[in-house]
């Protein structure tokens, strides 16, 4: 089981692993965007980071929504919103949980990607961050079926979720920034693909 303590934990390492990856993240979006990924999240995760102390205390429902909300109030641009509401709506699916299982995160994780879809107008394929997480969640879930434990269908996840992210590569992009660049954005990674699965590395780290 993961502790409310662990998630805070994660949130850290997200905002540890996007500052590294910050440049990184805004070379892959000058090739097909605006070059401002990794700033903007940059950004955000650095606000994220001055409030977790008035959530440490709290149950991880509480936690994530205020993840969210500081991100869709201080990200400008696309992924701002979308990685908001997915926060935003993996806390209420929680709630007012101290614990949580692979269930519970199944759950979450679900309620976080329809969020971004109905928020973005999107689904797999169009070459964003949904190419990244779709899988991977899809992944998570087939290994926890099969009866293995958490760590381990993690794992299995991340692993689905990088090789979403590298699928973005040859994709033709029809949401977002990229889709502007139409045949000229195939041949670059995605950037928002590429922060999911950093998001995703953090989460099973610290749960390793
Ligand atoms: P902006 O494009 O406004 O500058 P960012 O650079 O921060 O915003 O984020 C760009 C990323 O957001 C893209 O790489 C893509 O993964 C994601 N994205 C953009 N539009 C959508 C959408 N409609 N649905 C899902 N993801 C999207
Ligand atoms: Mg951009
Ligand atoms: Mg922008």
């Amino acid at each position: 089981h993961i502790t409310a303590d662990r998630i805070i934990a994660f949130v850290e390492r997200v905002a540890t692993s996007i500052k590294a990856e910050r440049d990184y993240l805004t070379q892959l979006d000058a090739a097909i965007g605006d070059a401002d990924h990794g700033l903007n999240l940059d950004r955000g995760f650095s606000v994220v980071l001055t409030k977790l102390p008035t959530v440490a205390d709290k149950d991880i429902g509480t936690i994530l929504k205020a993840v969210g909300t500081t991100l869709v109030s201080t990200v400008g641009g696309a992924s701002g919103p979308l990685y908001g509401t997915a926060f935003l709506r993996a806390g209420m699916v929680i709630g007012d949980r101290q614990t949580i299982g692979a269930i519970n995160l199944i759950g979450a994780f679900e309620a976080a990607l329809e969020g971004i879809q109905s928020r973005g107008k999107s689904g797999r394929g169009e070459k964003t961050m949904i190419d990244a997480i779709a899988p991977g969640i899809e992944a998570f879930k087939a290994a926890h079926f099969r009866g293995i434990d958490l760590l381990e269908a993690l794992e299995e996840g991340l692993v689905a979720c990088e090789a979403g992210m590298q699928a973005t590569i040859p994709m033709l992009a029809t949401k977002g920034r990229a889709s502007y660049l139409g045949e000229r954005s195939i041949g670059h990674q995605d950037p928002g693909a590429t922060s999911a699965y950093l998001m995703a590395k953090a989460l099973v780290e610290t749960v390793r």
